[in-house]
């Protein structure tokens, strides 16, 4: 298999988190923050370079504070503090890693949370789920209800795929749906909201007509574990593109990769009309593409608006004027 050749983000002060933005969505205004740790110790999946933002070496709890005090001090999240609805933490990898995210600056970062934002409902993780221990989100679940308002815990994970060989043997996700069920059965007791990231068409050994197969598939698995475990989730969509620094940038190069269409987008969204799961589609790359290599084109410009605007307002009727075709 082709290497990686990314190198690690050394130059970056580590006092001050990877990055972080706002994101509007239907359950009101989200800051997503990903915060510079020791980059993701599985590191293997093909069309990933999240652990380039990352450190090589481990990020002590000191340094950590110091990055959420520069959160909580930054203007723009002190002007929206009493509308951030959603807070999404990210390290590019997995934040119940306790190797890679100190338990204590996790602690710390949930008090701010109670303190700064008096509207907060969901406080989200993202983390492989071999990461996962019920206890410590329990326990991080009844810090967060001491806050002004109830807020819930979500888990966020990588599935990236539906199908089992493109998702482990071709992208190395090394996640199998029994480990994923087995996460979901130990969660479920605790009504954890849960995310999931999948990816469209993540693999060049998928035609735009698999890719959207793919996503279909994944939204009706999604749906059924809802259904059975009475869990609410949510799939979070990321059209794939070409990673700097990936296979997926030399087979983009090559020609043999092309980032899936955003109309392809639409119309595998658009399965998940009716179904018990909400969908948000990532439009953002995170300047992790390479030049060219991004799933919007010129000209999408109408498109993305239309795909954001679902995103507000899981109305369908948006994808579906968008995909005539579809009746
Ligand atoms: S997709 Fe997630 S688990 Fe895979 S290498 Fe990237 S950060 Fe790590």
């Amino acid at each position: 298999m082709e290497e990686k050749t990314y190198k690690f983000n050394v130059t970056h002060d580590k006092n001050k988190p990877a990055q972080i933005w706002f994101q509007e969505s239907d359950e009101g205004l989200i800051l997503f923050t990903v915060f510079y740790t020791q980059a993701c110790r599985w590191s293997r999946c093909i069309g990933c370079n999240l652990p380039s933002k990352m450190s090589k070496e481990h990020i002590g709890y000191k340094t950590l504070i110091a990055q959420i005090d520069h959160v909580f001090n930054n203007p723009e999240v002190i002007q929206q503090r009493k509308s951030v609805k959603k807070i999404i933490i990210s390290n590019n990898g997995s934040v119940l890693d306790e190797e890679t995210f100190s338990s204590t600056a996790l602690i710390y970062l949930m008090a701010k949370l109670n303190l700064n934002f008096p509207n907060l409902s969901v406080v989200s993780m993202e983390s492989r789920p071999e990461f996962v221990e019920v206890e410590e989100l329990d326990f991080l679940g009844r810090v967060l209800k001491e806050g002004d308002t109830p807020t819930e815990l979500e888990i966020a994970v990588g599935i990236e795929a539906f199908d089992e060989r493109i998702r482990n043997d071709i992208f190395q996700k090394g996640l199998s749906f029994e480990l994923f069920e087995n996460f979901v059965k130990k969660i479920a007791p605790y009504k954890f909201r849960l995310k999931c990231y999948f990816m469209q068409k993540p693999v060049p050994q998928m035609s735009d007509a698999d890719a959207v197969n793919d996503i279909k598939q994944g939204i009706d698995y999604l749906s059924s574990i809802a259904a059975q475990y009475n869990l609410r989730i949510n799939m979070h969509l990321n059209p794939t593109f070409a990673a700097k620094g990936t296979p997926m940038e030399k087979s983009f190069k090559e020609g043999k990769y092309t980032p899936p269409k955003l109309i392809d987008v639409a119309k595998a969204a658009h399965s998940g009309k009716d179904k018990n799961i909400s969908i948000f589609i990532g439009l953002y790359d995170e300047g992790l593409a390479v030049e060219g290599g991004s799933f919007i084109r010129p000209g999408d410009e109408k498109l993305v608006e239309h795909l954001e605007l679902f995103n507000k307002t899981q109305d369908y009727n948006i994808l579906q004027d968008i995909l005539p075709e579809t009746g």
